[in-house]
């Protein structure tokens, strides 16, 4: 595939935007629309429907409404996991179409979603459905004249509102896990990034999920998004995003029916690396890869690097290094590691945090000029600040963009105390060949996922969601089920037949 033959199909192809509630695609009740343009090259991209409380009131009333009839929650998980199955095959097909929709609407590069992200997406939703006739419910052991179970119900009408950074797998890790738990959904997704679940809508309805099971809500958070965690009949809300907007949704939860809440918010992640790393280039370049990758845009991505004063300097020479391995370059071109930051605003924000580096002294190195960009497109060069401590903004604030800090450290201790210095906790790296040390580094920091001499390293089985600021439950794994659904205990008293 070579550039012109990308742009020809992007020119090519034929965007639904137009909301899916109840198995067909309808406009909003007063037709509002979302303008905006791509970050890639500044083309209009107009016509997303913006839903307000009356769209959210029918999509939750079709919701409510599939799942009364158990339409579908009383499918048998096999039945369940074929349906899904199907899915993913469906999704396979349509893979580069996928890709295309997400690459013009965020800008990320198109390789990344071609190769990397729409076939994750597929996976999750695979692992998924192949757990789910092998996931138990319990029993307690019996008593003589009692038994219990202790079974998971699903939840009903959920809603799951979604990030921009990477809107095909974190719909996957949310959606599959809800609708095999019974589950009827409604999917917001975020209004910078609704193409591609509004063609998974119809993919899904051909895989064979009844109507009103799987809804798509488009438009803006301040009133779809709010109006769904509002909503009385809805029974669970799950979000991905910032911490701001999860605290947001803890309150509406309160406000309106204490709907069950599952947030994967922002991150600061600490990547320590101590005088014991006996290999600084690959760390240096694993550093590097999981920074500025996507053009910083990950929550988990490690963006404070505390490093011991002994090894700073070179470290640092290392990872100067890097930065010309993510230049930004066209997303359109099938070369390109790293493309575009999502918008203008959020190229703006960027650059705010990197003047408010340039005022506080600290030092700055970035990557030399981005490569065939055009000239509406939106993105920021890779940028490597080295700071004294850890108490500025930059240091105390999720940028998300690729701008990376590193901060000094005269003892392990001191590294772990500078990593738990933080308002976050998603992730968080130890670097050191002591094994001793390394794993006592992981004890004590504060993540929900650290890693000992890698980072970014995924699979579907282990769980992904922080602690502290960074939000409430988990993603992937078999303890995402967890969270689609209530446990219920059933005490089943017998009388006891005498047999004398
Ligand atoms: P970011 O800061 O990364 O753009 P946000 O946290 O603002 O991310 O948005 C993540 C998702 O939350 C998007 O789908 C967005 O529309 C939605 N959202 C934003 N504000 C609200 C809100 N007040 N209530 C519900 N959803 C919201």
């Amino acid at each position: 595939m070579n550039i012109n033959n990308i742009i020809n199909k992007i020119n090519a192809l034929e965007i639904e935007k137009r909301s899916f509630i109840n198995g067909e695609y309808v406009n909003s009740i007063d037709m509002n629309i979302i303008n905006k343009v791509s970050p890639v090259d500044g083309r209009d991209l107009s016509g997303l429907s913006a839903c307000n409380q009356g769209d959210v009131n029918i999509a939750v009333a079709a919701a409510k409404s599939s799942f009364e009839s158990k339409i579908w929650c009383n499918q048998s998980p096999q039945e369940k996991k074929q349906v899904l199955y199907r899915l993913a095959d469906l999704m396979l097909l349509h893979h580069e179409e996928l890709a295309l929709l997400d690459t013009l609407e965020t800008g990320r590069a198109f390789k990344n979603y071609y190769n990397d992200s729409v076939p994750k997406a597929i996976e999750a939703l695979r692992y998924f459905a192949e757990c789910i006739d092998k996931y138990y419910d319990h029993a307690i052991p019996p008593r003589a004249d009692a038994f219990a179970s202790i079974t998971r119900e699903p939840l009903g009408v959920v809603a799951l509102i979604m990030p921009w950074n990477d809107p095909m797998v974190v719909s996957m890790w949310k959606l599959a896990p809800a609708l095999l738990m019974g589950n009827s959904t409604i999917v917001k997704p975020a209004e910078q990034s609704s193409f591609s679940i509004l063609l998974v809508a119809r993919l899904a309805k051909e895989a064979g999920i009844p109507d009103g099971v799987f809804n798509v809500v488009t438009g803006f958070g301040e009133t779809a998004g709010k109006a769904l965690a509002l909503h009385l009949d809805i029974s669970g809300i799950f979000f991905t995003g910032s911490s701001e907007v999860g605290k947001k949704i803890l309150q509406y939860s309160g406000q309106s029916n204490m709907k069950k809440v599952g947030l994967e918010c922002g991150g600061k992640s600490p990547f320590i690396v101590s005088e014991k790393c006996t290999d600084l280039p690959k760390t240096a370049k694993v550093l590097a890869k999981n920074m500025f990758y996507n053009q910083g845009q990950i929550c988990s991505a490690p963006s404070r690097a505390i490093v011991a004063n002994e090894i700073k300097d070179k470290f640092v020479e290392l990872l100067i290094r890097e930065l010309e391995n993510y230049i930004p370059n066209d997303p359109f071109n099938i070369e390109s590691e790293v493309g575009c930051v999502v918008s203008k605003e959020q190229q703006h924000k960027i650059q705010t945090y990197i003047e408010l580096g340039i005022q506080s002294g600290a030092k700055k190195y970035s990557s030399s000029t981005a490569k065939n960009m055009h000239p509406n497109s939106s993105y920021v060069l890779p940028t490597i600040f080295v700071q004294e401590n850890n108490h500025s903004i930059l240091a105390q604030e999720e940028i998300f963009g690729p701008v990376l800090l590193v901060i000094g450290s005269n003892s392990i201790q001191e590294s772990v105390s500078i990593a738990n210095d933080s308002k976050y906790g998603l992730a968080a790296s130890i670097w050191s060949n002591d094994s001793d040390e390394a794993y006592w580094v992981s004890r004590q920091l504060q993540a929900g996922i650290v890693h000992i001499n890698s980072y970014g390293d995924d699979d579907n089985s282990v769980p992904f969601g922080g602690i502290k600021e960074s939000g409430i439950g988990k993603d992937k794994s078999i303890y995402a089920f967890d969270e689609y659904s209530y446990l219920k205990t059933t005490w089943i008293h017998y009388e006891p037949i005498n047999d004398n």
